[in-house]
């Protein structure tokens, strides 16, 4: 079925014109049959001329659940005294980057509930040159540990970690006020993304999609605030309710479906507006589907994160409910993660860090590039790219 607006905004990004909000909106409401298809075929078709028809993966290690917050919809909060709490050793952790390493994956991410105590910070410190020595510097290192102090982060950037996730959650502060206790404002939590900036990581934010009170209007504010603060890759996913969070409560039912659609979809928008960034097809979207990750790639994503944690952990790493592969060790995952991005004509970057393109686009617009373009030897892009 045919929609003029649709069309007119379709039309607008084959002739490269620049979207505005109520485009986006547009889009993001987009119900009728045939225009989901549409959509996420004109996405798949930027990221195609952007970033490649290449998946790239960064192998998660979740190493604890330990958390110092208290978010009202993450199953590992502090106050759910129902979750087990571990902590990986230091060698355990570094056997699993050695898979990575030894299975060609060109990165990994270390996640975690949030610490900031100092042998905290000096574990960190520790593992991520443990982990460059182990690999001759070939793994890229993506952190994924919260909220932490400027100094902090640069000693984790000079130890070798050169990304950083770390989720807005979402752009609207009254939502956000909603899902946070009042001391996790989100001043600061922008304030981090500004420091993660400049201490010369590529940064990743990204929000929950589907959250009570969520709007189409919320979700191209949020496209909009990646834009403002010049993000290279997003990670984000549908809101999925744990049963032990305050969040559940009040949460009422959600259809499952609708959240993938309107995940994917964000995918989709998010793509066509950014263009160049690199956008993950996360683990959540397959909580909902099986396929979940395989149409998140369909959408315009580029980046897996399989999962790389002794299996004997995963349970007790449970953000939120029917977390997918659970019982299936890091080998399994990676068989079948091959086969299903080879059935949708794809092919894995091995050995590459798969940076984000926009990263070096914006590094070039500086004068003092040296360093980090000597850091980007194995970004999996190709020079005329980075020219571009
Ligand atoms: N402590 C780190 C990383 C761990 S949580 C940090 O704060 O960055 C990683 C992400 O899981 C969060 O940013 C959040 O977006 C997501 N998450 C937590 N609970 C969730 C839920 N119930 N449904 C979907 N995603 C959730």
């Amino acid at each position: 079925m045919s929609n003029p607006d649709m069309d007119k905004i379709f039309s607008k990004i084959d002739n490269r014109g620049k979207l505005d909000r109520s485009d986006l909106v547009e889009l993001l409401q987009s119900n009728l049959p045939g225009q989901m298809e549409k959509l996420c075929r004109k996405a798949y078709d930027v990221k195609s001329a952007e970033v490649g028809k290449r998946v790239y993966f960064r192998g998660i290690i979740e190493f604890s659940n330990i958390c110092s917050r208290d978010c009202y919809y993450c199953g590992i909060r502090k106050s759910n005294f129902h979750s087990k709490r571990f902590n990986m050793s230091d060698e355990e952790i570094l056997t699993a980057a050695t898979w990575a390493w030894e299975n060609h994956y060109g990165s990994i991410v270390l996640q975690s509930g949030e610490r900031n105590d100092s042998p905290f910070v000096d574990r960190i410190t520790a593992l991520c040159r443990k982990i460059k020595d182990l690999s001759h510097g070939e793994l890229g290192i993506t952190l994924s540990l919260g909220e932490q102090s400027p100094k902090t982060y640069r000693r984790w950037f000079d130890a070798g970690a050169h990304r950083y996730l770390l989720r807005i959650e979402t752009s609207n502060s009254h939502l956000y006020k909603n899902i946070h206790p009042a001391e996790s404002g989100m001043e600061q939590r922008i304030a981090c993304l500004n420091h993660l900036r400049d201490a010369g990581y590529q940064v990743g934010t990204g929000v929950m999609i589907g959250l009570p009170g969520q709007s189409a209007g919320d979700l191209a504010d949020d496209i909009l605030f990646y834009e403002k603060q010049d993000i290279d890759m997003i990670g984000m996913g549908p809101y999925i309710v744990h049963n032990q969070t305050p969040m559940a409560q009040t949460a009422g039912e959600i259809d499952a479906g609708e959240q993938l659609n309107k995940a994917l979809k964000m995918i989709a928008v998010t793509r066509l507006y950014l263009r160049n960034v690199n956008i993950a097809a996360t683990t959540a979207l397959q909580a909902l589907d099986p396929l979940g990750r395989e149409k998140g790639l369909l959408a315009g994503a580029n980046i897996i994160m399989p999962n790389i944690t002794d299996t004997k952990y995963r349970a007790a790493y449970q953000l939120y409910e029917n977390k997918p592969c659970l019982d299936e060790n890091s080998g399994i995952c990676r068989s079948c993660l091959e086969k299903r991005i080879k059935k949708i004509d794809e092919s894995i970057g091995y050995n590459q860090w798969g940076d984000s393109p926009h990263f070096y686009q914006r590094k070039l617009e500086l004068p003092d590039q040296d360093d980090l373009l000597s850091r980007g030897d194995r970004t999996g892009l190709n020079k005329s790219k980075i020219d571009a």
